[in-house]
């Protein structure tokens, strides 16, 4: 039986041009092949590869007989009487690769690895063809194939296919205008129309049905002279930035424009203003992390959602009154509550800044483990540091450490505000300034270099002994001398400075050895990348990051075996090896005598050494190690407990849980009004302050369109955006 022949017209497009031929059932790759390179200039075997698009299937590969085959049998029962095929050149773009490259036995036997026999000339032109393979490939060579065909779908509706047009252009190296552009429909014109009449044009609108967007129109041909890609393009709009580096700024919020500007470059071939970069950036942090006035909307919902899945979570979002207007959050999760118990009794408290759109303050209030790591407790948000924000924050932890009926010691560096609220709040709890803020403070009053940079040097060497002096006496001394050298500076430093808040020799309490706030800097550097986020994500990143480190520790301390954290016990054992050749006399049941580098003596009924470190450290000392080693007790029994693995566990066994479905459960009541934070620095004076509390920037959101403006006492003067 005769078969009926079946004959399709290809319409062949390779840049922006175009070419029909026939395709029968006898046709193979290879004369498709041959016929391309006739027609096409510059279009070279095995350099190229062919795409063909039918209803449904924008994009199949054409490689080999039965992908012509399958071709033609799908035209045939579609009905199809013509095919478009999308030529995309590879030179450039990549190596040979067989994966890639239009029928594998061409390119072997064009390299001569087959059995065809290479000539000189072929291996000439395949050298040459090699070195413009070599060039970098660029992430936007696809570009070209953005747009090619009537009948074109773009779920993405107009959005979609404005996007993918600007890619196009900037890909194949024009520039377009709009003649039309709205929701429903899209005209493009070649911003050559006007001047040299040329005629590519692309008309799409939207399918009712289905709200994607389809090509209805396509002249891609261009009449006027000259397409360079160039690198820098009008098309490369932020737009186009944003939806090439969303993914990047999920990856890395940190992300700078600058390097955004290198990766342009390097990445794509093109050039993009800072501007580009920037507002491109902000459009996608938009994308990952929603609106960030959103966000706090949602804090709403988050609030509810922590407190039900972390039983014994305390977390206050504060609004005023009436509007809904942010103001500040505080949360503490039930399990770091539960296990705080187990940790030293030293809170760190710390503010840092937020760097979103939005700034406000980071508070914390982290605590320490017994292998002397991190353990934080508490955070908020609130617009600056304040002593009423403070006080806010104070008495939160108040009613979460209150009722645990012990008292811990605080650390933080001098702000006004807080040590006013920590007074409020907590009179009477010890309190250190950290020795590091008060060094740098120090040094600020000196010059960098000269003579003032040797006074510098010695100031600060007397001031140190001053804070270490771990006698009175010891402490007399050294600020005399202080108070000599320094004069008038080191006077005015001293008299508002109480030596009860940073000398060793007079803070009344236990400070467990430490001296500055170092570990809430690094909390700080831990919490770092979230400080670019909006409230919502940034609580929450903290919370799934918390979630893993705490999760870590209970399984690495599950591995511990000593009685001691491993860092304690390292430490102990370095205390009892300085001390094995010590003599050790004994005054009575508790009291002895170590006759170190001098003699000292040891009480280990008060647990003292007149050394006084065995006190401010909360640590057995050499010369106590020495002492209990030579009464044959248990040295363990002398150590405190928060120091032992079986209370490092405890401070672990209760886990921060998860919170399920955020961001399904989140939406945004109607009409809510939301704020940024006024645009205030820390430091800046207090009259800045009251003045600039008169002007907020405000963004309210009225059934959902927002509006931003400026907050002149009761008057909002909005502008819709
Ligand atoms: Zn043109
Ligand atoms: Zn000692």
């Amino acid at each position: 039986m005769q078969l009926m022949e079946v004959c399709v017209i290809a319409k062949c497009t390779y840049k922006s041009e175009t070419i029909m031929f026939s395709v029968s059932s006898e046709s193979s790759m290879v004369d498709i092949l041959k016929t391309l390179c006739l027609r096409f200039r510059g279009l070279q075997l095995g350099c190229f590869t062919l795409r063909y698009s039918v209803p449904s299937y924008p994009s199949c590969f054409l490689e080999t007989d039965s992908d012509l085959d399958l071709m033609r049998t799908f035209l045939l029962i579609s009905n199809e009487k013509t095919v478009d095929i999308l030529v995309k050149d590879l030179c450039g773009i990549s190596e040979y690769s067989g994966d890639f490259c239009v029928n594998k036995e061409l390119i072997a036997c064009e390299k001569g690895e087959s059995s065809c026999s290479s000539t000189v000339e072929d291996r000439n032109e395949f050298l040459g063809r090699s070195k413009r393979a070599s060039a970098k490939p660029l992430l936007s060579n696809e570009w070209e194939t953005y747009i090619h065909h009537v009948g074109q779908k773009f779920d993405g509706g107009a959005e979609e296919f404005r996007l993918k047009l600007c890619k196009y252009a900037l890909e194949v190296g024009f520039n377009f205008l709009y003649a039309g552009n709205d929701k429903k429909r899209v005209v493009a014109v070649c911003s050559n129309k006007k001047l040299e009449g040329c005629s590519w044009r692309v008309y799409a609108s939207r399918c009712e049905a289905t709200g994607s967007f389809v090509i209805r129109t396509l002249n891609n041909v261009h009449t006027c002279a000259g397409r360079i890609r160039e690198s820098k393009s009008k098309m490369m709009r932020s737009r186009v930035v944003s939806s090439l580096i969303v993914d990047r700024i999920r990856a890395k919020p940190e992300l700078k424009p600058v390097e955004i500007i290198h990766e342009f470059k390097d990445y794509y071939g093109i050039d993009i203003s800072y501007y580009h970069a920037w507002f491109g950036k902000e459009l996608a942090k938009l994308d990952v992390h929603g609106d960030e006035s959103k966000s706090f909307n949602e804090l709403v919902w988050y609030t509810d959602a922590v407190k039900e899945t972390n039983t014994g979570s305390l977390c206050t979002l504060d609004c005023e009154a009436g509007i809904n207007r942010f103001r500040r959050f505080f949360v503490s999760f039930g399990g770091c509550i539960a296990g705080f118990q187990y940790c030293i009794p030293l809170l760190f408290i710390d503010a840092t800044f937020l760097k979103s759109k939005y700034k406000g303050q980071l508070l914390c209030a982290s605590g320490k483990n017994g292998n002397q790591g991190f353990y934080p407790l508490a955070f908020g948000v609130v617009d600056s540091e304040t002593e009423e924000n403070w006080t806010w924050f104070l008495q939160h932890l108040a009613s979460i450490l209150l009722p645990m009926g012990r008292v811990v010691t605080f650390f933080s560096d001098r702000n006004q505000g807080l040590l006013n609220a920590m007074g409020f709040v907590f009179p009477g709890w010890p309190h250190s300034y950290c020795y590091y803020h008060l060094k740098q403070n120090l040094i600020s009053k000196y010059p960098k270099s000269g003579y003032g940079k040797l006074l510098q040097d010695r100031v600060i060497n007397l001031f140190s002994r001053c804070a270490y002096a771990v006698t009175e006496e010891e402490f007399k001394v050294a600020m005399e001398e202080l108070v000599i050298v320094g004069s008038s500076k080191v006077k005015a430093f001293i008299s508002d400075l109480s030596r009860d808040h940073y000398a060793n020799a007079f803070f009344k309490g236990m400070r467990y050895g430490e001296m500055a706030n170092s570990l809430a800097e690094s909390f700080n550097n831990w919490v770092g990348v979230f400080r670019d986020l909006p409230v919502l994500p940034l609580i929450e990143g903290i919370r799934q990051k918390l979630m893993v480190l705490n999760s870590q520790r209970r399984f690495e301390a599950e591995k511990w075996t000593t009685v001691l954290c491993p860092e304690m016990e390292t430490r102990l054992c370095e205390n009892a090896e300085a001390g094995r050749t010590w003599a050790v006399r004994r005054s009575n049941s508790t009291v002895f005598e170590v006759f170190a580098d001098y003699s000292v003596m040891v009480d280990l009924e008060q647990r003292t050494c007149s050394c006084r470190l065995w006190q401010i450290d909360g640590f057995p000392c050499t010369h106590a190690v020495a002492a209990i080693l030579a009464k044959r007790d248990s040295v363990y029994d002398y150590v405190e407990c928060y120091y032992k693995t079986d209370f490092f566990r405890k401070a672990y066994e209760s886990p921060i849980f998860p919170i399920p479905d955020i961001g399904k459960g989140l939406g945004s009541n109607g009409s809510a009004a939301v704020v940024c934070f006024r645009q205030l620095q820390r430091g800046q004076p207090e009259d800045h302050q009251q003045r600039g509390s008169k002007f907020l920037f405000v963004v309210v959101k009225v059934d959902g369109i927002l509006n931003v403006g400026v907050d002149i006492g009761q008057a909002f003067n909005t502008r819709r955006f």
